[in-house]
């Protein structure tokens, strides 16, 4: 998530066809279709596109203000380096005293606990001081990555989202450097939250993007909801994939956010293991219908690494997901096989994995 305002603005004709086009190649948005109308806002440190249908019946402008203002309150309540609701809740769990957490967090802190326990510790947003020694809590990262004995140091004893204590909505820290960072998950609930929003303004049809992270509501007639999936080694899309309603498509890249550093990718998703950014694939994607599971899934997968990721999917719950490798190789569940649509070029890259079976 970015310090810069959420700027919400419906763009005119010439920059709205650029910004589609950018779009198109940086976020895989789903082709324009002319029977649907698009507003594009500026919230967590991307563009969120919202695509409505059928076109020409929306209340554009009202959308547009009340969205705007939905998205700028959710950044402002769940960004995690600036004074707001949970700067000041993570300063307090550090402190070690008990507080009344505002629900907007709760329901993170809830999920979170849950998803750190079902990923073995890989999905810990406990992590923020990892994350912010890596610099990715900066609008700019840039690096240099954390000596070698800050590391050590933050991995010694890290904390976990299971010391965080609760009584009702009374919660209580239990470690000194637990500092709450939801960005592997609150764009999942962001996306749920804005077209619950947009179903209060009577649309009955839309997807709500934020650069690349969707979820779709409704569906046009005679027509599923096509989205591509970018190739995170091109400005090409591996494939696409029809959705229907209420579904969620979420990625997690090692080409989002980061940086170059003696040649090597520094980018924001860190492994709790070795407290270094995570090797071993280039991208996960997670298609379901929890937005926030598809989310946590999308970077636990990329954590989880080759050969590891098909059994994250299985304890997640997570039956649709594909992975790329460096090699550019796409390797896939047998569920999501049939319903992607690979470009041909990419046929012969792609390789189905099944998980072992639970011991
Ligand atoms: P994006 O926001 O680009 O879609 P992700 O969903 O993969 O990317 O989320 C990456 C973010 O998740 C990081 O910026 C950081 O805030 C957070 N994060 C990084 N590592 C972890 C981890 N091991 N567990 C939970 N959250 C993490
Ligand atoms: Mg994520």
């Amino acid at each position: 998530m970015s310090r810069r305002p959420a700027a919400p603005g419906r763009t005119g004709p010439g920059l709205r066809l650029l910004l589609l086009g950018v779009l198109w190649l940086a976020a895989c948005a789903d082709a324009p279709e002319p029977d649907t109308d698009r507003l594009t806002f500026y919230a967590f440190g991307t563009l969120v596109d919202v695509t409505l249908y059928p076109a020409g019946v929306h209340d554009l402008l009202r959308i547009e203000s009340e969205l705007g203002a939905e998205l700028e309150t959710m950044h402002g309540l769940w960004h995690a380096w600036e004074p707001g609701p949970l700067g000041r809740a993570n300063d307090r769990l550090a402190q070690g005293e008990a507080f009344d957490a505002p629900p907007s967090i709760l329901e993170l802190i809830e999920r979170a606990q849950e998803l750190e326990a079902l990923t073995g510790g890989l999905f810990n947003p406990a992590l923020g001081r990892l994350v912010a020694a890596w610099g990715f809590h900066q609008d700019e990262p840039a690096g240099p990555p954390p000596a070698p004995e800050t590391l050590a140091a933050l991995l010694e004893a890290p904390p976990r989202m299971a010391d965080i204590e609760r009584d009702g909505t009374r919660l209580r820290g239990r470690h000194p450097d637990l500092r709450l960072d939801f960005g592997g998950l609150a764009k999942g609930l962001a996306v749920a939250r804005g077209l619950e929003q947009l179903a209060e303004l009577g649309v009955e049809h839309a997807i709500v993007n934020a650069g690349g992270d969707l979820m779709t509501m409704g569906r046009p007639a005679h027509r599923a909801w096509r989205i591509g999936i970018r190739d995170p080694r091109s400005a090409q899309v591996l494939g696409s994939v029809e959705l229907g309603s209420g579904e969620a498509l979420f990625t997690s890249g090692d080409y989002e956010r980061g940086y170059e550093w003696e040649g090597e990718r520094m980018h924001h998703v860190i492994d709790p293991r070795s407290g270094r950014p995570a090797r071993g694939l280039t991208s996960a994607t997670v298609l379901h219908d929890d937005p926030v599971l598809a989310d946590a899934a999308a970077t636990t997968l990329m954590i989880a690494g080759a050969e590891a990721w098909p059994r994250y999917a299985q304890r997640l719950g997570v039956e649709l997901a594909l992975v790329t490798l460096p090699d550019g190789t796409v390797e896939l569940t047998p569920a999501i096989a049939s319903r992607v649509e690979f470009q041909r070029e990419v046929t012969s890259r792609i390789r189905t994995a099944e998980a072992e079976p639970a011991p």
